[in-house]
């Protein structure tokens, strides 16, 4: 459910709930027992609903904050990524790939950097843990220092 329609939900919920304390404090004394017991469990009915609804408001940020964490995480790292053939990789100090090959799909798709490793059942391939992509082996290999500027 979009944020917006949560937020609402719950906004109709406290408006229902405050119509009934108006009206209960509004209301003479003439109320009959049974009739003022009914309106207070209509109230507790709309309280009930409100706080479930904000729970649902909260769960949302809470969801929310995760993602904007995640994506600054990968904004941070961004410059610091750079592909080679079919994979990512950090970046030496000359800016060139460097080390474990990382998801080229995961990162471009997910802006998250997820490291490949041997596929255990298929030779000369490499598969991401994450997403389940295979790549082929000479395109998404270690880099050692030593051959990074070839
Ligand atoms: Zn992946």
């Amino acid at each position: 459910m979009p944020d917006i329609t949560l937020i609402s939900a719950a906004l109709t919920s406290l408006k229902a709930a405050i119509d009934i304390a108006k009206f209960l404090r509004e209301t003479d004394q003439s109320l009959e027992n049974a009739e003022l017991k009914l309106k207070l469990a209509d109230l507790v009915v709309a309280l009930a609903d409100a706080k479930i609804r904000l729970v649902e408001v909260q769960d949302a940020l809470t969801t929310k904050d995760q993602r904007i964490a995640e994506l600054e995480a990968a904004f941070e790292i961004k410059d610091g990524m750079v592909r080679r053939y079919d994979a990512y990789y950090s970046v030496d100090g000359s800016g060139r790939p460097i080390g474990v090959p990382f998801c080229l799909r995961c990162w471009e798709v997910e802006h998250k950097r997820r490291q490949l490793v041997n596929d255990a059942n298929r030779q000369r391939t490499r598969v991401c843990t994450a997403c389940g992509h295979q790549y082929n082996w000479q395109l998404a290999r270690e880099i050692r220092a030593d051959e990074s500027n070839t």
